[in-house]
């Protein structure tokens, strides 16, 4: 773990930790403008003009070196495109070669596994390999800088032909190279600071993959340019990051208390992890860090990535006396695109709140061809009318790299034609329904919030289950599974059936509370519970219970077809 603990922050102070954990360097704005400077710098006497538009592949442990590597590619004008050191070496090489990256930058650590991959992936027309030593950084050499200096640093040119360049989670299909421009990456920012404020005096937990927009972007470049502290703790360690967030708050751990974390962002699985990690810790540090996480300390955790159940959310309120996790909703391709709302009661259980600033959304209703207007959300039979996500405005991708056949596909025009000057609409491929909530809305959350939210169903291709006429939302049966105190983890997906075209399906894991194993009782238990809580044509007509945990990719999602096939055989869907 030992690059697990670097941070930066806003002024220049020594630390000294006397616990085991931690082993830290840090880093001020003023180091950080000044090496990214340098880099760049370095960067551009090296290569000069070809990086311009050039994809960078880069391969670094969760550092300070990543963020200087990360934003002096960006400088530079090219197209920075974080590789996952943990991706095995086929992975990496389908990354490099889709992308057609020039060059691949290394931090030390990877040296070996940059050279090794190129080696074998291109042969002689393969990317340059640059492996860049110490970035860092005698403390205090150089001239220092601030948060501010670091928008500068790029060049401020709307022509800029850089970006990042992030791979899709793949849990669909193969990952996509999704193409940010520069200016998608600064709406973005924009975007997320209007709507959750990050500030210098924020102290972010950094506790995610960086080759994801959830921890590249949200994580990273927004609390960055907001000029807050950031402090890298990777690979994920529960009990680690308990002591972390309890150490300020204890009498003789050496943490100094101003460096209580004030912000983090995580996807479900972690938070059920740390609070699975809870109750072996210490006594002391069981108080502390209740206390760390409540919500005058933490003043924001937010959770996303993929929907957040219910009971976890629930269970984090309690610990964290009266701490509401924050969800929001967000792809590759867009970054955030609607969240709820910084006040505690614009984070109703099972929405994602509303379209962040410059998002523009519509829900689209496929079967009919048509917008689902504001007072249309519920049909003539009293429906609710669920339509896809579609989303426009600056913070969207522009391509996927080297597949126009899919971007084309993934854009329609503008039907609706009320103002085709705005462009065409990006297909999420999510479906959602739209509810007006009573209560929810504050002023305090921002302009932006208010009106009806919008409640996230799943997946356009996997998780809406035709049955017998119906339209089932296997996130809705999956909630109201996981509610069941048998129920541990749950996976809804729908089977081929004769009678009803698809049946409802569920693949569940049960709790240790429930005695564990395969307990017929339990079983029982759970659909006679299930009769009352859904209607007939939403129960699931089949139950199969694993023994393990349900496969999830590294951001916690489900493959569901890949589910499907493992645990119902080789049917077609
Ligand atoms: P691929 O596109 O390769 O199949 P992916 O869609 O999982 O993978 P990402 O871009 O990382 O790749 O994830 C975006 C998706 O995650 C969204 O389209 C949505 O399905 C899901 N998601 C994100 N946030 C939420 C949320 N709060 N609730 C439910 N689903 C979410
Ligand atoms: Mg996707």
């Amino acid at each position: 773990m030992e690059e697990a603990f670097d941070y930066f922050s806003q002024p220049a102070q020594t630390r000294h930790h006397s616990s085991d954990f931690y082993k830290r360097r840090s880093f001020t704005y003023g180091d950080l403008t000044r090496d990214i400077a340098r880099s760049r710098e370095q960067l551009l006497q090296k290569y000069g003009s070809s990086l311009s538009g050039q994809r960078v592949a880069f391969l670094a442990e969760n550092s300070y070196d990543y963020v200087v590597m990360l934003f002096s590619i960006l400088a530079s004008d090219a197209i920075a495109l974080p590789l996952s050191p943990g991706f095995p070496a086929v992975e990496l090489k389908y990354i490099l070669e889709n992308s057609g990256a020039g060059m691949l930058l290394a931090t030390e650590k990877y040296a070996g596994k940059a050279r090794e991959l190129v080696d074998q992936s291109y042969n002689k027309s393969g990317p340059i390999v640059d492996i860049r030593p110490k970035i860092l950084t005698q403390a205090g050499a150089g001239k220092s800088g601030s948060a501010e200096q670091l928008r500068d640093i790029r060049d401020s040119d709307s022509e800029s032909k850089g970006g990042l360049m992030l791979y899709t989670s793949g849990t669909t299909n193969r990952p996509k190279g999704v193409f940010l421009p520069l200016s998608a990456i600064l709406a973005q920012t924009q975007s997320l600071i209007e709507a959750w404020r990050y500030s210098p005096q924020d102290y972010l937990l950094h506790l995610l993959p960086l080759h994801h927009i959830h921890g590249l972007v949200n994580a990273v470049i927004v609390p960055a340019l907001a000029g807050s502290s950031i402090e890298f703790m990777y690979p994920f360690n529960p009990d680690a990051v308990w002591h972390r967030l309890a150490d300020p708050f204890l009498q003789d751990s050496g943490e100094p208390r101003n460096n209580k974390i004030s912000f983090l962002t995580a996807v479900p699985t972690l938070y059920t992890r740390l609070m699975a990690a809870f109750p072996s810790l210490p006594a002391d540090v069981q108080t502390a860090a209740k206390q760390a996480i409540a919500p005058h300390n933490l003043r924001l955790n937010i959770s996303g990535s993929a929907a957040l159940p219910t009971p976890i959310k629930k269970a984090w309120t309690e610990l964290s006396n009266g701490n509401v996790l924050l969800e929001r909703y967000g792809m590759t391709e867009v970054g955030m695109a609607i969240s709820c709302g910084l006040d505690p009661n614009d984070r109703v259980d099972g929405s994602v709140g509303w379209p962040l600033p410059s998002v523009e959304v519509r829900l689209w209703d496929t079967d009919k061809g048509e917008t689902i207007k504001a007072g249309e959300e519920v049909d003539d039979t009293g429906r609710e009318r669920v339509g896809e996500i579609q989303l426009r405005g600056p913070t969207i991708f522009r391509e996927y790299w080297g597949n126009p056949k899919a971007t084309a596909e993934s854009f329609v025009a503008d039907e609706d034609n009320d103002s085709s000057s705005k462009g065409a609409w990006f297909r999420t491929g999510d479906v959602a329904v739209r509810r007006a909530v009573e209560g929810s809305g504050s002023s305090s959350s921002g302009e932006w919030a208010k009106g009806p939210m919008y409640f996230i169903q799943g997946r356009l291709s996997v998780d809406i289950i035709k049955t017998g006429g119906e339209k089932v939302s296997a996130l809705e049966v999956e909630r109201e599974l996981l509610s069941l105190p048998q129920i541990a983890e749950a996976a809804v997906v729908g089977l081929p059936s004769e009678r009803w075209g698809q049946k409802v399906a569920a693949v569940i894991v049960l709790s240790q509370d429930s005695g564990g194993g395969r307990g017929m009782e339990s079983i029982m238990a759970v659909r006679r519970a299930l009769r009352d809580r859904l209607a007939m044509h939403k129960l699931p007509q089949e139950l199969k219970v694993l023994a393990g945990p349900i496969p999830r990719n590294a951001m916690g999602k489900v493959n569901k077809k890949a589910l499907i096939r493992e645990v119902f055989g080789d049917i077609s869907v």
